[in-house]
């Protein structure tokens, strides 16, 4: 593929991606996706098992939302729980692959397994004709001259990195989150450079603060794991002994706090399946106790709220022509303050899917198209790499992955990050470059270092701890910041907060389930 056409343009084949296809797809649009490596092969969502809310109308989902909207802080947004609710259990009945319902979940949830999902949809995506292009990283947006987004454009892995141009009526930004590199598994490519492309062309970004989620790994687990084993090695879930042998009685808690204090931490293996265990002893993760030393991993917005602000009901951002879904959206609407996990962030990555999906085709039916389009400059796009990007990434996280920095914030050591990764941005801007692979890596650190800055400048401005966010210079909630955040800017960060509650809209119900 070098120059082609179509209605709807998806960036990013995860589950989120794919659920914008298919349901693009039928609402009656032409759908291209394109993906950095291979669609439905890449993300967090292929190395475990997915696990989705799955609740019944009635006091079951009611219970849910509730508990969602405390636990979050009080920053959710109960129409918006209600409907990614609504949404996934009605597209769960017409799944038709392999699914486990947990016996007395609370709240009910399916399991599924996470790299036959992603195959059941790419299959499904597919049959009702989307156009998949593997290994096509996106690297910056086309727009008219009225400044709406009118396509992408980026290079193709595979063919001695020739450019593509994919001119849309609409394109769907579903990149996933910004997990740093921090080698949490499956977020390798989580770089952010969808949250980057989108601010770029005016974008605003929401509740990026709560991008401080951090996951427990065993000490080696840089080693990339087989997807067999894979999901037995989040040792959030474990019983956990710090160095004295004491068990830690709130497990992940307490583990971090430990961590983050120097201490050791240790997870027991009596309730790993044989094969993890095998697979951590073959690795040298295990010690001569038998226990698996555990550190913190950092995973940003890929757990947290943060992302771009959907700006309606449809996953439109507050750009025309540019819809978010999955991790690469601001997620506060359904999990306030607190990460996105047990169950909320898949059902989030299919509902939002299916909404920005059906959402774009709407647009694009009725956009008017215009023969003027222009790739918009983006920051480390030059022709010439004039700065190494590992130097820009080595930056960021040392100023994002140490748990003194993001998971024990204080006005000073924000600060001083911002003074850092400030100094740091038009270099990376304008040094950054080069041509093929180098472009690609150039792009990514661009990005990184970006959502670096709008993470800090937003936990800066939030003087307060809430859910992910803590604050030793603040470590309560303070009522008065019952309030979200927006953000955005390159040169100049900006950080406001948001003047009322954005209005939810009408329920989207145009929504036709697409059968996969
Ligand atoms: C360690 C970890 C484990 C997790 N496990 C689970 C789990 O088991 N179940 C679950 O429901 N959720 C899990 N999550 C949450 C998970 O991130 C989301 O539920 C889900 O993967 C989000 O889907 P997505 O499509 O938005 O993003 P992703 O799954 O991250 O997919 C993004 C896609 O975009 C592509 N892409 C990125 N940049 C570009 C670009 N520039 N151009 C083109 N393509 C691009 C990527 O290659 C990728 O295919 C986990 C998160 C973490 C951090």
């Amino acid at each position: 593929m070098s120059s082609i056409e179509t209605d709807v343009l998806i960036l990013g084949g995860g589950p989120a991606g794919l659920w914008a296809a298919v349901s693009a797809a039928a609402a009656g649009a032409r759908v291209v996706l394109v993906d950095k490596s291979r669609c439905g092969s890449a993300g967090p969502t292929v190395y475990g098992t997915t696990t989705l809310w799955d609740i019944p109308a009635g006091p079951a989902r009611a219970a849910a939302v509730e508990h969602a909207l405390v636990r979050g802080g009080g920053l959710g947004d109960p129409a918006w729980l209600h409907r990614v609710i609504e949404e996934t259990n009605q597209r769960l009945r017409q799944w038709s692959g392999t699914r486990v319902t947990e016996a007395g979940g609370d709240p009910p949830r399916v399991h599924l397994d996470g790299a036959s999902y992603l195959r059941r949809l790419r299959r499904g995506a597919l049959e009702v004709g989307v156009r998949i292009f593997d290994h096509h990283p996106a690297l910056n947006l086309l727009v008219d001259p009225a400044g709406t987004v009118v396509g992408a454009a980026g290079i193709q892995r595979h063919n001695r990195f020739r450019p593509w141009t994919v001119r849309a009526g609409a394109v769907v930004i579903a990149t996933g989150g910004c997990a740093f590199l921090s080698g949490a598994a499956g977020a390798e490519g989580s770089t952010g450079e969808g949250l980057l492309m989108a601010v770029e062309a005016g974008a605003e970004l929401a509740g990026m603060e709560f991008s401080s989620a951090y996951g427990l790994a065993p000490v080696l687990s840089r080693v990339r794991p087989h997807p067999t084993v894979a999901p037995g090695l989040s040792m959030r879930f474990a019983a956990l002994y710090d160095e004295s042998g004491a068990e830690l009685p709130d497990r992940y808690l307490a583990a971090l706090s430990a961590i983050a204090d120097g201490r050791r931490v240790y997870a027991a293996l009596d309730e790993v399946p044989d094969t993890v265990r095998h697979w951590l002893s073959r690795h040298g993760a295990v010690d001569a106790a038998g226990r698996v030393p555990v550190r913190a991993v950092l995973e940003g917005t890929v757990h947290g709220a943060g992302g771009l602000a959907p700006a309606g009901p449809d996953c439109a951002t507050t750009v025309r022509g540019l819809f978010v879904a999955g991790d690469a959206a601001g997620r506060e609407l359904v999990v306030g303050a607190a990460g996105a996990a047990g169950g909320l962030s898949g059902a989030w990555a299919l509902s939002s899917g299916s909404w920005a999906g059906t959402g774009a085709a709407a647009f694009a039916a009725t956009a008017e198209r215009v023969s003027v389009a222009r790739p918009l400059a983006g920051a480390g796009l030059g022709p010439h790499a004039h700065i190494d990007p590992r130097s820009v990434i080595g930056l960021v996280q040392e100023h994002t992955l140490p748990l003194r920095r993001s998971y024990r914030r204080s006005a000073g050591s924000l600060a001083d990050s911002i003074a850092e990764l400030d100094t740091m941005w038009p270099g990376a801007q304008f040094e950054l470059g080069g041509l093929g692979a180098a472009q690609v890596r150039a792009r990514q650190a661009a990005a990184l270092l970006a959502v670096a800055r709008w993470a800090g400048y937003s936990a800066l401005e939030r003087a307060e701890s809430r859910g992910i966010h803590r604050r030793i210079d603040h470590p309560e909630p303070v009522a008065d910041w019952r309030v979200r955040l927006r953000c955005g800017g390159l040169d100049e960060v900006w950080v406001r907060r948001e003047a009322s509650r954005e209005p939810v809209g009408a329920e989207l119900t145009a929504t036709r389930p697409a059968a996969v």
